[in-house]
């Protein structure tokens, strides 16, 4: 399957310090921010730093080092503060999942119980 990037997604900005960003923890591979529109009281993003649009075009693409950079900085997101009862991880991609922004990201949501995983509809 052919990957296409679009340099100009805003988290490509974010990481090249064009927009501000609340930033959680940032490591050789990996930045973690805080979503603008948190959905419940804990609602990190975690990117890689590399130029990949989705999770697959990741686990694909990138290196191993990436790879294993970027999971230990998720790790060390969800063992941090606000996620001791729990968290829940997404990743959307295309249109299906309704990603909204083409760079690879997982959300870490926690700080409440959060429901069904799926809605209806
Ligand atoms: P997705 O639908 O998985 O692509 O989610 C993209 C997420 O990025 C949404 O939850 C947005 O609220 C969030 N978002 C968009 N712009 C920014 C920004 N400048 N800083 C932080 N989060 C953002």
């Amino acid at each position: 399957m052919q990957h296409d990037y679009d340099p100009e997604n805003i988290f490509a900005k974010i990481l090249r310090g064009e927009i501000p960003n609340n930033t959680v923890l940032e490591t050789e591979h990996a930045l973690a921010f805080r979503d603008i529109r948190p959905q419940a009281p804990v609602h990190i993003l975690v990117i890689p730093k590399g130029p990949y649009a989705t999770l697959d075009h990741f686990c694909t693409a990138a290196s191993d080092a990436e790879i294993a950079g970027f999971w230990r900085a998720v790790g060390q997101v969800c063992e941090g503060a606000g996620v001791e009862q729990g968290f829940r991880l997404i990743a959307n991609a295309r249109e299906h999942g309704l990603q909204e922004v083409p760079h690879f990201h997982v959300h870490v949501l926690a700080g409440r119980s959060l429901g069904p995983i799926l809605s209806a509809g």
